[in-house]
């Protein structure tokens, strides 16, 4: 699976005779805070990848430096096959869109998404055609004359967007370019700037800290830790597989078990799951991650199930999620679809075997 994603990038990287942004062992720090560290990353043309992590892990610096804003201390960017480490932001032919728009308080819509053509000194009667067709693109075509304190913040950060397409730019950067916006508004431009993106056949390189927009949204996520890219991968493989334990408490729900390898399988507290243990010997400690959607209540005991108590309910609308006291001691979260039976009394806990996932071994939660 892993492969598989991997030799797609790749395959679509080679058809197009490489990468449309590559940072090679990118690396800045201030003082002794080292904010990005040595990151590599490759993007396809046409690709949305989005940078994903907790605050300060980095996101915004490695942004910031393939704009132009921030001079890295080591490592280089290029654009296809230009070397753009140095190059000033305005001839990197990158957009950069804002969290907080940094729209011109004193211009107009229309006059802020002219001031790229218009630096570039393109004729006026262009200008005027370019910034009409890029406000019905985004659909602000009547919002033309208000100043930015006249616009909703979602208008202003529709302003914002066709301000940095105004400049026809290759590559879209935006940093956490919704996170002002309450999440209705949120959800529904965050669709539209794919669709948008898709449209005009850019390549977008995306900051969030926030886990649904980045899966709902990408491609490709790079989940971030430390100033280093801990995973990359489309959205179902950082979900379903992720390959260590700080990626899996990160991203979405999860139950974190410790066992020891058995030879049928892993032995957690009184039950045995059955699972094949490539590359582990009897004995060994072993922590897998079963998502909540993944763990089965049983009316029945049976083996292989572990017994326990539901101590709480949560509705999440289409399913629920419970949590369970187990006799041996350890708490599940089990999510299941709300209309199933509540379950009464003692339950038995069970997980759907496919979607167990292995991960470092030998660690405790
Ligand atoms: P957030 O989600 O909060 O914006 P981030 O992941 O974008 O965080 P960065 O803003 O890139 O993180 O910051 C990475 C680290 O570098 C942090 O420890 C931050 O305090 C530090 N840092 C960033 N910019 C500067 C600066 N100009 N001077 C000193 N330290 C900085």
């Amino acid at each position: 699976m892993l492969g598989q994603t991997k030799n797609k990038t790749e395959a679509r990287i080679t058809q197009q005779g490489g990468p449309h942004l590559r940072v090679e062992t990118l690396s800045k720090s201030f003082g002794d805070v080292r904010a990005v560290d040595a990151v590599d990353l490759s993007i396809a043309q046409g690709e949305f990848v989005t940078l994903l992590g907790d605050s300060g892990c980095g996101k915004t610096t490695l942004l910031r430096m393939i704009a132009g804003f921030t001079a890295p201390d080591r490592g280089r960017i290029w654009r296809q096959d230009v070397d753009v480490t140095h190059a000033p932001p305005a001839g990197r032919r990158m957009g950069f869109v804002f969290q907080s728009y940094a729209l011109f308080p004193t211009k107009t819509a229309a006059q802020n998404i002219a001031f790229a053509p218009r630096m570039a000194r393109k004729p006026r009667a262009e200008v005027k055609h370019r910034v009409e067709q890029l406000a019905a693109l985004v659909e602000i075509d009547r919002l033309l004359d208000r100043y930015p304190h006249e616009l909703s913040g979602g208008q202003q950060q529709r302003v914002a967007l066709a301000r940095a397409l105004a400049a026809e730019p290759e590559i879209l950067l935006l940093d956490e370019p919704m996170s002002a916006l309450d999440a209705r508004i949120r959800a529904k431009l965050r669709t539209e700037l794919r669709g948008l993106v898709d449209r005009l056949g850019m390549t977008a390189l995306y900051v969030t800290h926030d886990q649904e927009e980045a899966l709902a949204l990408s491609d490709r996520v790079a989940v971030m830790r430390g100033g280093r890219i801990e995973q990359i991968g489309p959205p179902g493989e950082i979900y379903h597989r992720p390959r260590s334990r700080f990626v899996a408490e990160f991203i979405g729900t999860s139950n974190l078990l410790v066992g020891t390898v058995e030879p049928g399988g892993l032995r957690i507290n009184d039950v045995v799951w059955p699972m094949a243990m490539a590359g582990n010997r009897t004995g060994d400690l072993m922590t897998i991650l079963v998502r909540p959607e993944h763990l089965m209540i049983e009316p029945l005991e049976r083996s292989g199930a572990m017994a326990g108590t539901v101590t709480a309910t949560t509705f999440l609308g289409a399913t629920r999620r419970l949590t369970v006291q187990c006799d041996n001691g350890l708490y599940l979260l089990v999510e299941e679809p709300s209309t199933n039976p509540l379950p009464n009394g003692r339950v038995f806990v069970r997980p759907d075997h496919a979607h167990v996932v292995p991960l470092d071994q030998g660690s405790t939660p």
